[in-house]
């Protein structure tokens, strides 16, 4: 059996990283990053549906025992709630976050050491919890 080979690792390593990164930051300067196409310039903090500028906000992130079995393993799955939202779902159970915006703005940087705390706690898994809209950022 094959080795499993996550696709960001196999972009990294054929040299596809970086363009993708660039392609989907340059979007945000007429956001179509998602079926809204609200053409917002993010970059100029400029806000669209899913009320979110340049950059990402987080809510909050840690082990977390609450998913599918397979997904919590017995070290917990590793999710990051990134506030707002581009879906507006009248069911969501994350109202404060989704819709009232709770929690902070991070860089490029904090996003990533969020990752890596996740990581060294055991977690599984990075478990994006809804990122369609900050998927330049992540
Ligand atoms: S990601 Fe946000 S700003 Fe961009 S198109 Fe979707 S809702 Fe609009």
């Amino acid at each position: 059996m094959d080795t499993f080979i996550p696709k960001y690792i196999k972009a990294k390593q054929k040299g596809w990283l970086l363009k993708k990164i660039k392609q989907s930051s340059a979007l945000l300067a007429s956001c179509t990053l998602c079926p809204r196409q609200c053409k917002k310039n993010r970059t100029k903090e400029e806000k669209g549906y899913c009320s979110t500028g340049q950059k990402a906000v987080v809510s909050s992130f840690a082990p977390h025992f609450g998913e599918e079995p397979q997904l919590v393993g017995d070290k917990g799955s590793g999710p990051i709630f990134f506030s707002h939202c581009n879906l507006k779902c009248v069911f969501c159970q994350n109202y404060e976050i989704s819709v009232k915006g709770m929690g902070q703005e991070a860089d490029d940087e904090q996003i990533a050491s969020i990752m890596l705390y996740l990581q060294k706690s055991g977690c599984h898994n990075i478990n994006l919890v809804t990122p369609s809209h900050v998927v330049p950022q992540i």
